[in-house]
């Protein structure tokens, strides 16, 4: 299948630290993973295809402005700073969304990130623009009659909310896809198979009907996001019951894993979507550095056969996955499961 990419500018993003338990480590998302899912991907026999420039629009349907002006503009405002670091970390937070918005870059970076783990240098914007428009070309290529597309999303997107950046991501790119799929189609799926819960994409989606948002991640009571992913988070308002939480124990393995698709593959048969949309994470792998659940390689391809098998027009937006021998391994296991099974459907 196609996978869009905009490598030369999507590499340039580089987030040097982030906190674990308080101590300044090396930030994993770093640019050789795009390398190396590029590499699998093209190894793989998929066509690498750069992505067009769709503008602002795409983005703007799913996120604030206040927050795109933010992200486009805070590095910039970042180095009038006195003393101020070379990347946009926060240091204060506001206790709830619709609080006080200060105009001060410090206050504002607060507002808009969730943690520490998401920092803005003078490149960043380039990358995050790019990968979104990835989303944005997979989505349309799929519009266009393709079956099924893959985007080559880095930095990646499923934590980023409708005006909040968070864990590696900035806008969700994954929520970028799905809402250029809905215009051609009343519903659309998401499954997110990611180690983490998808919360990002989640709060976009919570207080909707046209979109089913299922997440399979990681217990969140002692892991990454914490806050969300739990079972009752079903959606609010006119979303209530299109969301759908599947979070396994610590070290769950292909078999948790794939009982637990079975639940979001029901749950997506039941809402007869149009389209799907797959957050494809490959940090649920056994080896992965950010370890919490232990998919194999050919498991990754069991996941891509049983949604192949869903017969939805599809577009696989990269989330997470991270530094690891086996991480091309597993892209190109997923890639290749789902299109053997799409073909022989
Ligand atoms: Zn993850």
């Amino acid at each position: 299948m196609k996978a869009f990419c905009s490598a030369e500018r999507q590499r340039r993003h580089y987030p040097r630290h982030f906190l674990v338990s308080g101590a300044p480590q090396p930030n994993p998302e770093v640019p050789e993973r795009l390398d190396r899912l590029l590499a699998a991907a093209r190894n793989a026999g998929h066509e690498i295809v750069e992505p067009a420039d769709h503008g602002l629009g795409p983005i703007a349907a799913v996120h604030t402005p206040e927050y795109i002006q933010f992200l486009a503009g805070i590095h910039e405002r970042w180095t009038r700073i006195e003393g101020a670091a070379e990347e946009v970390v926060p240091n204060i937070h506001p206790d709830r969304r619709g609080a006080g918005y200060p105009r001060s870059a410090v206050g504002q970076a607060g507002y808009h990130m969730a943690d520490t783990a998401c920092p803005i240098g003078a490149d960043s914007w380039e990358s995050i623009r790019w990968s979104a428009n990835s989303a944005v070309s997979a989505a349309q290529h799929v519009r266009a009659g393709a079956r099924s597309a893959y985007a080559l999303c880095r930095p990646p997107g499923h934590h980023a909310f409708a005006d909040m950046a968070g864990g590696f991501c900035y806008v969700n790119n994954t929520a970028v896809a799905a809402s250029v799929l809905r215009r051609d189609h009343a519903r659309v799926a998401i499954i997110d198979v990611d180690l983490h819960h998808g919360n990002g994409t989640q709060g976009i989606f919570y207080r909707r009907a046209d979109a089913l948002t299922v997440s399979i991640h990681a217990d969140p009571v002692r892991f990454y996001p914490f806050f969300w992913g739990y079972t009752g988070e079903r959606g609010d308002g006119p979303g209530m019951g299109y969301n759908l939480n599947l979070p396994l124990a610590r070290g769950a393995g292909d078999t948790a894993f794939l009982e637990a698709l079975e639940r979001g593959i029901a749950r997506v048969g039941a809402f007869v979507p149009g389209a799907l949309v797959v957050a494809l994470g490959l940090d649920a792998f056994e080896g992965d550095p950010l370890g919490g659940l232990a998919l194999t390689t050919e498991g990754f391809g069991r996941l891509g056969a049983r949604l192949a098998g869903l017969g939805l027009p599809t577009v696989i937006v990269q989330e997470g996955g991270y530094l690891c021998a086996a991480l091309g391994d597993n892209l190109a296991s997923f890639l290749g499961a789902f299109e053997a099974a799409q073909t022989a459907a």
